[in-house]
């Protein structure tokens, strides 16, 4: 089958002929109709500090995805060729404290699909049936390619009680974009963002931002005016990883507000804690999704009227691929999604 792998240890990524993954006694094996580049490929492809640390080569590449059903091993129950599916692309224990205790997000033990096996941007997939979610008929399939990062979105924006709440995102990358309309869903009173890029601010608009702030040109502070908000904001999403965000929403936030961490900020990040402690700000980390309310808030969130879908900015085949990189280094571009 083709894939996309990652073969040597070298900025690039290259299509190549891959034996099909075998379907054990409990998997399903997904024929892979579309996928999406994740700002994590994109560091594989770079082949920077990280990827060198984490990954083993040759390894096909991609996490973001999602097919039809092709087969199921003879323990599968509750699926069966032709379905549309898509899946979590964390393969968990099931057998430490959390896995044990149904919070699966938390397994200290987790496998990335594309990460630490081999992964979706191939014709053929094979995961655990537990991993296997599927997608009811109104969900276009070029949406359900993305669902593990408005999956990030939706379980960060989901954290804190959000309903008449002044909300701060930092970032405006797909996920930061997917938060905005995830927080106004959920009736957020004002959803502002910030980022250092005009043409994600302008689409975070589009997605329904109260102010998309250019930290580089305003402070975030200018909107509260106009917002007619006195006191900082309430709840804070930060999605950028990056540090100088960070800080500048410490500084913003109002006495009590909440913050919840998706963005992987360096180790050197420094902050000032008194804008923690003495205004008793709760800080959470988040972590992929929740097994699996997370899915099913996504799901049903869909189907009763959330549009995500301009943050879906390029489709092309998958034989372009090298466009798709180029276009998703380039920063200018929400989802790239790539075809199968
Ligand atoms: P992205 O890199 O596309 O988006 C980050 C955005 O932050 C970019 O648009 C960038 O221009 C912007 N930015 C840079 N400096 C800024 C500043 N000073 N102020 C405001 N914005 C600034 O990433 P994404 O795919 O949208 O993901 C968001 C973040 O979440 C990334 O850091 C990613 O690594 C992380 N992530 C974490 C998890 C998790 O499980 N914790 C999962 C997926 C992604
Ligand atoms: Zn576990």
């Amino acid at each position: 089958m083709k894939a996309l792998v990652k073969k040597s240890p070298e900025l690039g990524i290259w299509m190549e002929d891959v034996p099909e993954p075998t379907c054990g006694t409990n998997d399903v094996k997904i024929k892979i109709s579309h996928t999406a580049i994740c700002g994590t490929d994109l560091h594989i492809y770079k082949w920077d500090e990280w990827a060198q640390r984490t990954l083993e080569l040759p390894l096909i590449t991609g996490h973001e995805f999602c097919g039809i059903v092709e087969e199921i091993g003879p323990g599968v129950t509750h699926y069966k060729p032709g379905d549309r599916v898509s899946g979590e692309g964390h393969i968990t224990c099931g057998y430490c404290r959390n896995c044990r205790a149904g919070k699966t997000h938390l397994c200290h033990r987790t496998i990335g699909v594309g990460i630490n096996r081999g992964g979706a941007f191939a014709e053929y997939l094979v995961i655990p049936e537990s991993n296997v979610w599927p997608i009811h008929k109104d969900i276009p399939l070029e949406i359900a390619a993305f669902f593990d990062p408005y999956g990030n979105a939706v379980h960060t924006a989901l954290s804190f009680e959000m309903v008449g709440e002044d909300v701060l995102i930092t970032g405006a990358g797909p996920i930061g974009m997917m938060a905005v309309a995830i927080c106004n869903y959920v009736g957020a009173r004002h959803v502002v963002i910030t980022d250092v890029n005009d043409y994600r601010l302008e689409l975070a608009k589009k997605m329904g931002a109260s102010k998309a702030v250019n930290v580089t040109k305003e402070k975030v502070s200018s909107v509260f005016e106009e917002l007619n908000m006195s006191n900082g904001f309430d709840v804070g999403l930060e999605m950028s990883g990056n540090p100088a965000a960070f800080k500048s929403m410490l500084k913003n936030m109002y006495h009590g507000g909440k913050i919840a961490l998706l963005g992987l900020l360096p180790e050197s990040t420094q902050i000032n804690w008194d804008q923690i402690i003495f205004k008793g700000l709760q800080v959470k980390g988040i972590y992929g999704r929740e097994m699996y309310e997370t899915w099913y808030k996504m799901t049903q969130m869909l189907r009763s009227g959330l549009d995500i879908s301009d943050v879906l900015t390029h489709k092309m085949s998958v034989d372009d691929f090298q466009d798709g990189f180029e276009i998703m280094e380039s920063g200018n571009c929400g989802k790239v999604v790539l075809e199968w």
